[in-house]
């Protein structure tokens, strides 16, 4: 253990039973992929004041941390990771004010969209089946099925690590993108986000999002564990559909796979580590770059 995290874990097990802490966690246990080796520490904080302290204790001793929502876009590297993963997990309330729902980072965007569906509130139901928290979502402007986070966010509670303030960010600030947001570019941790939504029908809103969710099914190896899609879209192409046409679907490496159903999914088929994934998509990279000249850019955040 480092000097820092020594002085973390020190700061952390003096919290109290708001925080949770653990050593060496595998991280192959809190992410949809299933890979990853162990973080030097590991912190669930089960309070937003044990959220922020912990986050703030971290910069404090220059520790390196990383915060992580459910796990479903990153890859860990296989030598795990050197300092604190932070997990808003424990954070997951839902609170209901007239058509503005407000989640905490940790809630899932599952539950979130049952929560409007049962007040009868519509706009969400394009986030049904993304298997990633609030906090994830909105850093990553989640989107799917024709709707994206930035058309339904009012705003953003965040903190500051550097200065330990607590502020609301109205949805102009985001600088939102394809899947890309100001939290991206700075250290700001997301505490919660409220969302605007529009007075609709309870069953015309739940039909929708089984819609929604048996699209998936049959179009995503769910089967398998996954990051969901490895490659941003290129503007004027179809990453599945050059991939597939490269003749790539099943190509694998160790136990990374791309997937038969979905080639924009690289698939865990056992045992898989972040190397057979690295090397996949290095591959796959070169093999779309030699056929069509485009350059892919991961989605996927590899977290070393
Ligand atoms: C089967 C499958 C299907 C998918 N389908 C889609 C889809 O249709 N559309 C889509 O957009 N994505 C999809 N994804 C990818 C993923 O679910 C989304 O990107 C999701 O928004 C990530 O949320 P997360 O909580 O899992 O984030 P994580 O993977 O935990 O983290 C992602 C990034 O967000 C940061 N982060 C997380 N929480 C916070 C916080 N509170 N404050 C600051 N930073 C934070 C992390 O540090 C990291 O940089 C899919 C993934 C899988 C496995």
């Amino acid at each position: 253990m480092n000097d820092t995290i020594g002085k973390l874990a020190a700061w952390a097990g003096t919290y109290g039973e708001d925080l949770s802490v653990c050593f060496d966690e595998p991280m192959s246990r809190h992410t949809s992929f299933r890979i990853g080796g162990p973080a030097a520490l590991y912190l669930v904080p089960r309070t937003r004041e044990a959220f922020t302290a912990a986050v703030r204790a971290a910069h404090e001793t220059e520790t390196r941390f990383f915060v992580l929502g459910n796990g479903s876009n990153v890859l860990f590297d296989d030598a795990g990771y050197d300092g604190a993963v932070i997990s808003s997990s424990a954070l997951d309330a839902i609170t209901l004010d007239g058509d503005l729902l407000t989640a905490e980072a940790g809630a899932s965007l599952s539950s979130v969209c049952k929560k409007a569906r049962d007040a009868s509130l519509a706009g969400l139901e394009f986030a049904y089946g993304i298997p990633g928290s609030v906090g994830g979502a909105v850093v990553m402007n989640a989107g799917a099925y024709g709707g994206e986070i930035k058309d339904v966010l009012e705003e953003s509670t965040a903190f500051d690590p550097a200065s330990g303030e607590i502020v609301s960010i109205p949805l102009a600030e985001h600088a939102y993108g394809y899947r890309d947001s100001v939290y991206k570019h700075t250290d700001r941790i997301v505490l919660a986000a409220s969302f605007r939504l529009v007075p609709g029908n309870r069953e015309e809103i739940g039909a929708k999002m089984n819609d929604i969710a048996g699209r998936r099914v049959a179009k995503q190896p769910l089967e398998y564990p996954s990051a969901g899609s490895v490659f941003k879209r290129p503007e004027g192409h179809f990453v599945g559909q050059m991939v597939e046409e490269s003749g790539l679907k099943g190509f694998r490496i160790g136990g990374a796979e791309v997937s038969e159903k979905h080639a924009g999914f690289i698939v865990n088929r056992g045992g898989a580590t972040s190397r057979d994934v690295l090397a996949l998509v290095g591959h796959i990279r070169e093999v779309v770059l030699k056929n069509y000249g485009v350059e892919l850019e991961c989605e996927i955040i590899h977290v070393k």
